[in-house]
């Protein structure tokens, strides 16, 4: 049963990585494949967290768009963090949302400061989905790359940002991934030395 109880930290401090962790596998067989996308609970859970709700009246939501906005994220995210050259159709897929996204600058005055500020025309779901690949360009220039990692746990697909001094941290979560995967070195050891 998928709860959101059921996976813990699932918050992180951008949205594109709530968003892309909304699809995952199982952390301990690596074979079942969860989707929360689709399930109004995650959306709900997800848009207030963001603050990214659409107005109402703005259409449903357009759920072929978010899921391959989805994959083309993590395609790129994973790109940027081995340092390798991002997907070129993945960057042109997101590069297309955001031209969709229409903003509009405004300008804020108070005695001795001026303030610009981008604020969205119309808050419907081409606004959310560029806020999430804006949320990806954040995390990019909030850098180093080595921050954004994958579960230490081969099975799970879990992306995190690790806000740790060292960068030490390694696991989605240390009391699920870690254990699971101190427990499985554990009896891997205890066969060798059968
Ligand atoms: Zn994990």
């Amino acid at each position: 049963m998928d709860t959101l109880a059921s996976v813990p930290n699932s918050q992180s401090s951008f949205a594109c990585l709530d968003f892309i962790n909304s699809r995952w596998r199982d952390h301990r067989d690596g074979i079942g494949v969860y989707d929360r996308l689709p399930n109004p609970q995650w959306q709900n859970w997800f848009l207030e967290r963001w603050r990214l709700r659409p107005e109402p009246g703005t259409g449903p939501l357009p759920l072929h768009d978010l899921v391959g906005a989805r994959s083309a994220l993590r395609a790129l995210l994973e790109s940027w963090a081995s340092g390798q050259q991002p997907p070129a159709g993945e960057v042109a897929a997101l590069d297309r949302i955001l031209a969709r996204s229409h903003v509009q600058r405004r300008l804020e005055a108070s005695a001795g400061h001026l303030n610009l500020r981008d604020e969205p025309a119309r808050r419907d779901w081409t606004w959310v989905l560029g806020e999430l690949v804006a949320s990806a360009a954040a995390l990019a220039g909030a850098g180093p790359s080595a921050r954004l990692k994958v579960c230490g746990n081969d099975l799970c697909s879990w992306l995190f940002w690790d806000e740790s001094h060292n960068l030490s941290r390694r696991w989605c979560d240390a009391a699920t991934c870690g254990n699971l995967v101190k427990v499985r070195n554990h009896r891997r050891r205890r066969r060798a030395q059968a």
